[in-house]
């Protein structure tokens, strides 16, 4: 059965009004364009703490343009006034592609979209769960389920199993939803964000089986 996730966390965004609750949350952060369409459905509800932890990253250099483009981004929303923006913060984890490519091994040559990519998201979203035990979040999300390329009920899946794991309440979501991404689209252009023409891995940019104006995974 499919699930519809962003009505899931539009229900829950309704229960916090109602209850007069403002939760904090860490949000996984692929990339600037992603988390410009999303954070404008979060910030106003949550306390919002922004992980960049994308090891997927083919090389160091890249990783450095999406997490320090993540940084001009967030500053240049701080400075935009717009509701809840004020108080979003953004911290990374280090680049350590070694141990994601172990992480990955013997799904190299799986296509986009396959099993590569679903233990991709595991892996993020585990170390994401990590740090939330660890800094006493009351819940956990991602950016990820923007990309139309991404398969946001699979996502929701590795979330909701990770919750129970760690113990962390886990925001459903599924961000392109309601023009999601034609909105990170706009703001991109807004703000001049950098849009990488590949997933993030060397696997992804080997196949470039996306066209320009994908947007990190
Ligand atoms: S294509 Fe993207 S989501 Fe899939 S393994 Fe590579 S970086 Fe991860």
């Amino acid at each position: 059965m499919t699930v519809n996730y962003m009505r899931e966390m539009e229900k829950e965004i309704e229960d916090d009004r109602q209850k007069g609750v403002r939760r904090r949350l860490l949000m996984h952060a692929c990339c600037a364009p992603c988390t410009s369409g999303c954070l404008s459905v979060v910030a106003p509800h949550f306390d919002v703490s922004l992980f960049f932890y994308n090891p997927n990253m083919d090389t160091g250099s890249e990783y450095d343009k999406r997490y320090e483009e993540l940084v001009r981004f967030v500053k240049l929303l701080k400075e935009s006034g717009e509701e809840g923006m004020e108080d979003v913060s953004v911290f990374q984890s280090g680049y350590d592609h070694g141990n994601w490519l172990s992480k990955v091994s013997g799904l190299e040559n799986e296509p986009e979209g396959g099993k590569r990519c679903a233990a991709c998201f595991r892996e993020r979203l585990d170390r994401t769960f990590r740090e939330a035990v660890e800094r006493s979040f009351d819940c956990v999300t991602t950016t990820l389920t923007l990309s139309p390329r991404k398969n946001a009920q699979l996502i929701n899946a590795i979330g909701e199993e990770l919750s129970e794991t760690y113990g962390i309440h886990w925001l459903p979501s599924d961000f392109k939803k309601k023009d999601g991404f034609l909105r990170s689209v706009r703001l991109s252009e807004k703000y001049g964000l950098y849009r990488q023409d590949y997933c993030g891995c060397e696997f992804s940019r080997e196949g470039r089986l996306s066209g320009p104006g994908e947007q990190a995974g």
